[in-house]
Formats: structure tokens, sequence, C-alpha cells
């Protein structure tokens, strides 16, 4: 309760999305001397020098993708499979790819243990997308990349919205907003934010 109250406080008011923010546990995505914290709204650590995100920044950018049951949703950057966990219950398929095996294969037990099996998890550079399932209805990039990826937008189904960090990975990034119409792509700058960075190439 105490959760969802600082999601909504921080601006995260969707209904949907809040539904889906309480029925998925935090504290299955976090181990060891951070666990007692997860449920404050700060990121935290979870291996491989990469971080679970702030909970309202979670909340906020799936406010911001407007997804939809039928929609067919990518996720760049895995990470702890939190963020992809909750898209699964607003969408009707979810794909998400990180460059890091172990961290990949850490969230796909997850997945399997909550029966999320609307989830496909991957290694994959998602600086280049996952060209075999798109177009995508919506995409979700949790790492920050210094301009949205070309072959990521062009991934995108006309009508379709993709929602990412951008900027250089050490300063406050901006999230932004990308809507694909017939004629090009509109851009809408969100607010500043704070991610690791969208880096080239499979992790070790
Ligand atoms: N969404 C995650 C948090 C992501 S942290 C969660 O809910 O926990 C950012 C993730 O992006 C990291 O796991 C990092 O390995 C991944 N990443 C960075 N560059 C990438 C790339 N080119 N392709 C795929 N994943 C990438």
């Amino acid at each position: 309760m105490q959760f969802l109250y600082a999601l909504r406080s921080k601006g995260v008011t969707d209904r949907r999305v809040l539904t889906a923010m309480e029925r998925i546990d935090r504290a299955l995505f976090v181990r060891g001397i951070f666990a007692d914290r997860v449920y404050e709204d700060m990121p935290l650590p979870i291996g491989a020098g990469q971080t679970i995100s702030q909970p309202s920044v979670v909340g906020l950018m799936t406010q911001a993708l407007q997804v939809e049951d039928r929609h067919k949703v990518l996720e760049v950057g895995t990470g702890s499979g939190y963020q992809a966990a909750i898209l699964s219950h607003l969408a009707r398929r979810v794909y998400t790819v990180d460059r890091y095996r172990r961290l990949v294969s850490e969230a796909k037990a997850i997945f399997e243990a909550l029966d999320l099996g609307k989830i496909t998890a991957m290694v994959a550079d998602g600086c280049f997308g996952l060209p075999e399932q798109a177009p995508f209805d919506r995409i979700l990039v949790t790492a920050a990349a210094e301009d949205p990826p070309g072959p990521l937008l062009a991934q995108l189904r006309v009508g379709g919205i993709m929602v990412l960090p951008v900027g250089q990975s050490d300063a406050v990034q901006s999230l932004i907003r990308v809507t694909r119409t017939d004629a090009g792509f509109d851009y809408e700058e969100l607010r500043p934010v704070r991610f690791v960075p969208l880096v080239e190439g499979l992790g070790d």
C-alpha cells in the first residue's frame, strides 16, 4: 500500500499501470544486501554493474508507453526482469533482450516461476532491436543512448510509440517519447532521468 502511495505521489496515476505494479513483487527481482530496501523508491544494484530502476521511474515510463492488450512490445535492457514482468500484465506479447547472458538467465527463471508465459527473454544487442519479430507496437529502452538507435525507429509500427532515455551516460538524460506517424517521427521530451548507458555488443 505504502509502495502504491509513493508511486501515485510521484505521478503514476494510470490505474492499469498501478494494478500491474501491485501484482509484481519487486522483492523477487533483488537479491543480497539490498533486499531490505526493495520497497524504497530508489534504483538498486542487480549484478553485472547494472541496476534495477527506481519504481516511480518504471511506473512513469510504463505509463508514457500507453500499452494496450493487443500490443507486441520490445524492451531493450532486461536487467532484473522487473520492468518486463510489469509489461507482461499490460501487453499481448513482450520480447526483452539484454547483452548479459547471466541477467537474461536469472530473469527467465523468475518469469518461469511466476508463470509469465507472454515474455520471451533473450541475449542480444538491443541496439539492433529484434528484426525477426518486428514491427513492434511499443518499444521501451531502459538504458541511455546518445540518440534513438536507427534500427529501433525502423522496427516501430506506424502509430507505434517508443520511450527511451537519451543523453550522455554520466550526465542527466532526458526521457523522450517518439511516436511514429505516416509522415515520420514526433518527439516529445518528458522528464530528466538517469540510466546506465546503452552499450553496443554483447557482455561477458
Ligand atoms: N529494465 C531493467 C533495468 C535495466 S538496467 C529492470 O527492470 O531491472 C539496463 C540494462 O540494459 C542492463 O541490464 C544492461 O545490460 C542493458 N543493456 C545495455 N546496453 C544494451 C544493449 N546494447 N542491448 C541489450 N541490453 C543492453
